[in-house]
């Protein structure tokens, strides 16, 4: 496994076999960064994949809610309005979910 280094000052992970000079987002000197963890890296990589489907998951559902909308708004009639409602509740749920999940893998340093 490569070297992952975390910036102290703003959280910033980036490979390589040494620390960067600066931090390429907060400008922070190489001495602000730290060498992961075998253990903490490897919970890094692990949620690579998994934040990226639920960032593209909260974007769908925002689209779904986005679209339900629409549908709500021209009330064809009383199924189709149905429809649109519950998809409207269902996409922000989803949403929400994948949005707190997130903030729960961030919290236990798997981002
Ligand atoms: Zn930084």
């Amino acid at each position: 496994m490569k070297k992952l280094w975390k910036c102290s000052v703003c959280g910033y992970t980036m490979e390589g076999a040494e620390a960067p000079e600066n931090c390429p987002k907060c400008g922070a000197p190489r001495e602000q960064f730290t060498e992961l963890s075998e253990e903490a890296a490897k919970k890094v990589y692990d949620s690579y994949v998994t934040n990226d489907l639920h960032m593209e998951l909260a974007v769908l559902a925002e689209k779904m809610i986005h679209l339900s909308r629409k549908g709500i708004e021209i009330n064809l009639d009383p199924a189709c309005l149905a429809i649109f409602q519950s998809a409207e509740a269902a996409g922000y749920v989803i949403k929400e979910k994948s949005k707190a999940e997130i903030a729960g893998h961030i919290s236990k340093g798997k981002w």
